[in-house]
């Protein structure tokens, strides 16, 4: 790992505040980042001071007032080559994404892949962010609307996602003209500061103004700064439902705007009619990838009571096949949770199910032994419980599967709407009536669903988001680049006239 670093140059002592050239001292405290891989250090942090903050927001202030006059073909054409840099670095940033977030090799591999997509899709973007045309009610009148940047946009991300979120942020926010203060996650800083230091050279190399993307490492304080700052008109905020409510709160109380990805609790419905084969794997990977710290991973099957036992005892036979271990070996299918904190809320989950009278068909537990020296590894399990259990009204990011019987469709759909979250779900079937029900209006009230598919795996050209506590806010495809932008409603007046609209006679 030492080599991916320095091939980064990334030091053992670094700063993790920068304005895009220059790297500030970084007064706040130091995060130390240790990898659940191993439990080794990778580095320590030096994070933001308030004045590193403020001075920081200055730079990206004044840089505004450049950038958003570049063509937005132009800052497509920056994207692009951003794209291409981390083509380069993809096999150097999926491991380190990997080895200091956890996740499997192939999916740090992926969430660099979806960096890249992000970056082709923005660039296309950039010669298509267009408005409505109207026709006006006054003679010699035209009506139109154009879409402007709003400024600085604030990226606050979470450590499980350590830097496709930020990218799928970032990208948008730049070819609409917006310059970027990132706040990580503080458990994966340093995956943050290897993103810094490709955008960093690109930047460079376009004579990009300084200030346009701004890398501010820090813990909790530093959001609060973000949300908090009149001069941040939006906030783009990824991570649990506690954080959202905090951050929604703080900045609607200065009538800013705010995207939010909370957190999931996602079902999956498997019918009667469903084919089998193809709900196990979606079940297994939608559980335990990411050792079930993704937003979208499967916390819950719906199944219907006809095919309840034999997909049970399949997926207890697929669960005992599971090899857990170090993610960088491509022969393993789990890696470990972030922290020793994550662990102990997977501990009090199961006690909590068993206390609320669940049983569990897959036993649980925390691996010990070398290979699993840093305490983080844990074994996913399956629980058969109902839906009403508060704590399956919860989100544990862990991988912590609750299976439950239905017997008719309406039912299901129920028990797959009612939780307080509302952000991926799927129903595996053959039934066209059945697939038709669940995604129509009186079907899954998930911002993301599917059919034959399970519960993560989003693409990028998609809206992607979630529903109630999932806190409502869509990046990434589709129209999501509008919520990076102002809307200006344009009336311009080519006759010789100046008739008021609705007929309003006023002479003078
Ligand atoms: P977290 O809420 O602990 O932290 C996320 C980020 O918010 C961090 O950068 C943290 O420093 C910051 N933060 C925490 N409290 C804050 C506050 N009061 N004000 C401002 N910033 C604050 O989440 P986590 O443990 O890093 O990530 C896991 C959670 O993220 C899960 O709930 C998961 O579902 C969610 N998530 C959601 C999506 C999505 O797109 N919906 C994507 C990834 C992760």
């Amino acid at each position: 790992m030492e080599e991916t670093l320095k091939s980064f140059g990334i030091t053992a002592q670094q700063s993790g505040v920068s304005t895009g050239k220059h790297w500030l001292a970084g007064g706040g405290p130091v995060i130390t980042s240790s990898s659940p891989v191993d439990g080794k250090v990778i580095a320590a942090v030096k994070s933001a001071s308030k004045e590193d903050y403020d001075a920081v927001v200055a730079t990206a202030q004044e840089a505004f007032k450049i950038w958003r006059q570049w063509p937005a073909p132009r800052r497509g054409e920056v994207v692009r080559q951003i794209g291409e840099a981390l083509r380069k670095h993809k096999h150097d940033l999926g491991r380190l994404v990997s080895y200091e977030m956890g996740k499997s090799l192939q999916e740090g591999f992926g969430e660099v892949q979806e960096m890249i997509d992000i970056c082709d899709f923005a660039v296309g973007l950039s010669r298509q962010l267009h408005g409505l045309t109207m026709h006006s009610e006054r003679p010699g009148h035209r009506m139109y609307e154009q879409w402007h940047p709003l400024g600085i946009t604030g990226i606050i991300s979470a450590f499980n996602f350590p830097v496709a979120v930020w990218s799928w942020n970032s990208m948008l926010a730049w070819i609409c003209g917006n310059v970027c203060i990132w706040k990580p996650s503080e458990k994966t800083p340093v995956t943050a500061l290897a993103c810094q230091r490709i955008v960093e050279a690109v930047f460079a190399a376009n004579d990009v103004p300084e200030g346009v993307c701004c890398l501010l490492t820090g813990g909790r304080d530093a959001g609060e700064w973000l949300a908090a700052d009149h001069r941040v008109p939006l906030l783009s905020a990824t991570g649990s439902t506690r954080m959202g409510k905090a951050v929604s709160a703080a900045v609607g109380a200065r009538l800013g705007r705010s995207i939010l990805e909370l957190g999931g609790n996602n079902a999956i419905i498997i019918s009667e009619h469903a084919d089998l084969d193809m709900s196990l794997i979606g079940a297994v990977f939608g559980a335990v990838g990411t050792a079930g710290q993704r937003c979208t991973s499967t916390r819950r099957l719906i199944i219907h009571e006809k095919v309840y036992d034999q997909f049970i005892a399949r997926l207890v036979k697929a669960y005992g096949q599971l090899r857990i271990g170090n993610p960088l070996d491509e022969n393993n299918h789990v890696g470990p949770l972030i922290d020793r904190d994550a662990v102990l809320a997977y501990q009090q989950s199961i006690e909590a199910v068993r206390k609320q009278g669940g049983t569990f068909l897959v036993e649980g537990g925390v691996l010990e032994g070398p290979e699993y020296s840093s305490g983080c590894y844990v074994k996913p399990c399956i629980a058969a419980v109902e839906n009403i259990y508060d704590i399956v009204q919860h989100e544990t990011f862990a991988p912590i599967l609750y299976v439950m019987k239905y017997q008719t469709l309406t039912e299901a759909i129920h028990m797959q709407n009612d939780v307080p979250q509302g952000l991926s779900s799927a129903i595996m079937t053959l039934n066209l009536r059945e697939a038709e029900q669940f995604l129509a209006a009186a079907g899954s009230d998930c911002g993301i669903a599917n059919v034959n598919i399970g519960t993560s795996g989003a693409e990028i050209g998609g809206a992607f988001g979630g529903e109630k506590e999932t806190g409502g806010g869509r990046e990434s495809g589709s129209d999501a680049w509008k919520a990076y932008m102002r809307r200006q409603t344009n009336t311009i007046n080519y006759s010789t006239k100046l008739p008021l609209a609705q007929g309003i006679k006023f002479d003078l």
